[in-house]
């Protein structure tokens, strides 16, 4: 290896880059890792962590609502200041933008400020980014054993084109940098971030549509989450327009407005495209060095992250595989311990949870009944929809709803879905029993916690028959 100025150079420092880069520090291997922005990628500057706190800023509003039923009073009306969360917010990143860059000096990771090209299946340019970041920028060519491209992806919005009128959109980007929320806004795009962001706009105060262009939100996930977690949207005031599209955006007086089917229109003053995301492949050289990319710019990689080009690997959502933080470091850490443990595996890609961060929220792990019963013989659901006790006083029209789907021959539960509060924290537990291959019978024996949501989970007993 000591033909090279580095055992692993990794391009792009979000979650599955920095995760990569600091085991194989641990193991001995001589790590550099280029980033021209931020450290902590997608998920730390404009992900994961700046939507949760806004996600958790945004429960106070139904809570304020709710806490009369219990007795609590505040004088005077609750007013809600973005300018306050956005401070706290931007505060928070930084805090956890240093601690990246702490954890990758500590492991022993070079960390270097620029844009990194491949310009040899060795060999990557270094270009000074403007964006010193406290480090030394440089302009220079270094050469590892290994590349890892962990360049991560951008939001997608269709051109204009297809959408005259895009370039008065924002994109999710946008949201978290804002100084003033806008009053009134139309969310294009009933997936993750879409439901997430009319949910979390909504509960600030802002009018919200969402508009999409499928039947139910959420699509990929089983067919009942995304029919329930609309049905809660609408509850709480959220513009629900499905099957619907947008033609065509305009400003008008100052305000935007957005023409939708058969001639009707939105008035609105801001219009987010939540339309999916690509992966960053854009001006790295890939393709020079022989690496493969998808139709949609993704790195083509083995089950062990290998490119086409046996010296390049790739993890994240730059492989468009499953676009989730969690399974970012998984990938990560997997090629770390491949490459410099002389381990020789793949991830296992079963029963990955994950959660929208709606409100209420919804938790998934495992097969959706759509695709469960196209794989397996004959299947058993049990479904359960109930008023949480919480709401017994609050009188709020709320549900949680919850669905297990088994496989009949092995009695083995393949999917559980959950759309209520505290989704995700459910979820997550019950993902490590699915995992392990839980049946229904030891789901039946495991003692529920009362009173509580998730109790359900081990209490139903009557089989779901579409007569029931
Ligand atoms: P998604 O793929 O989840 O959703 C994109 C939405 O945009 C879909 O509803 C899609 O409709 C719609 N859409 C796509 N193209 C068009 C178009 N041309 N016109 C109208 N609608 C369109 O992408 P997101 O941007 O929401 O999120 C990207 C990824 O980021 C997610 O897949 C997820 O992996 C990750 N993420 C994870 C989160 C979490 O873990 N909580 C949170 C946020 C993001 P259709 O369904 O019909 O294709």
């Amino acid at each position: 290896m000591a033909d090279f100025d580095f055992d692993l150079i990794v391009i792009g420092g979000g979650s599955g880059g920095v995760r990569a880069a600091r085991m194989a520090a641990s193991y001995g291997a001589r790590v550099a890792l280029i980033e021209a922005g931020r450290m902590g990628g997608t998920c730390v500057n404009v992900g994961c962590v700046p939507k949760k706190l806004l996600a958790y800023g945004g429960h106070y509003a139904s809570d304020l609502e709710d806490m009369t039923a219990y007795g609590w009073r505040v004088e005077g009306p609750a007013r809600f200041d973005w300018p306050t969360l956005k401070v706290a917010k931007d505060q928070e990143i930084a805090r956890l933008n240093g601690i990246y860059d702490q954890l990758l000096e500590r492991a022993g990771v070079e960390v270097i400020a620029g844009r990194g090209a491949v310009v040899g299946t060795h060999r990557v340019s270094v270009s000074v980014s403007g964006e010193p970041v406290g480090r030394e920028p440089v302009g220079r060519e270094l050469t590892s054993r290994y590349l890892l491209i962990a360049t991560g992806g951008r939001p997608w919005r269709p051109e204009p084109g297809v959408l005259p009128g895009i370039e008065h959109t924002w994109t999710s980007d946008d949201i978290f940098a804002l100084d003033a929320l806008p009053d009134r806004i139309v969310v294009v795009g009933g997936g993750y971030i879409g439901c997430e962001m009319a949910s979390i706009l909504h509960s600030f105060g802002v009018r919200v549509h969402l508009i999409h262009r499928g039947e139910t939100l959420l699509r990929g996930f089983d067919a009942d989450l995304g029919h329930e977690l609309g049905n809660e949207l609408r509850k709480r005031g959220v513009h629900l327009h499905l099957l619907c599209t947008p033609q065509r955006i305009q400003r008008v007086d100052g305000h935007l407005r957005i023409e939708i089917e058969a001639g009707d229109t939105i008035e609105a003053d801001a219009v987010l495209m939540a339309t999916g995301r690509v992966p960053n492949t854009a001006g790295l050289g890939l393709q020079a060095a022989g690496v493969e990319l998808s139709e949609r710019g993704a790195v083509l990689v083995d089950d062990r992250f290998r490119s086409t080009c046996p010296s390049i690997f790739a993890v994240g959502d730059v492989i468009d595989r499953m676009q989730l933080t969690p399974v970012a470091l998984a990938e990560g850490m997997r090629v770390a311990r491949n490459l410099f443990l002389g381990e020789d595996e793949a991830l296992d890609y079963r029963f990955v949870p994950t959660a929208v961060f709606t409100h209420p929220g919804v938790g998934t792990v495992g097969w959706t009944e759509a695709d469960a019963a196209r794989h397996f013989d004959k299947l058993r659901l049990y479904k359960s929809s109930f008023r949480p006790m919480r709401h017994t006083l609050t009188g709020r029209n709320a549900r949680t709803s919850m669905k297990i789907i088994v496989d009949d021959a092995t009695d083995q539960v393949v999917g559980l879905h959950v759309v209520g509060e505290d989704a995700a924290e459910i979820v997550q537990g019950f993902a490590v029993a699915l995992r392990c291959g839980v049946t229904k019978a030891q789901l039946d024996t495991t003692i529920g916690i009362h009173p509580s949501a998730a109790e359900e989970l081990v209490t139903m007993r009557t089989e779901w028959t579409p007569a029931s």
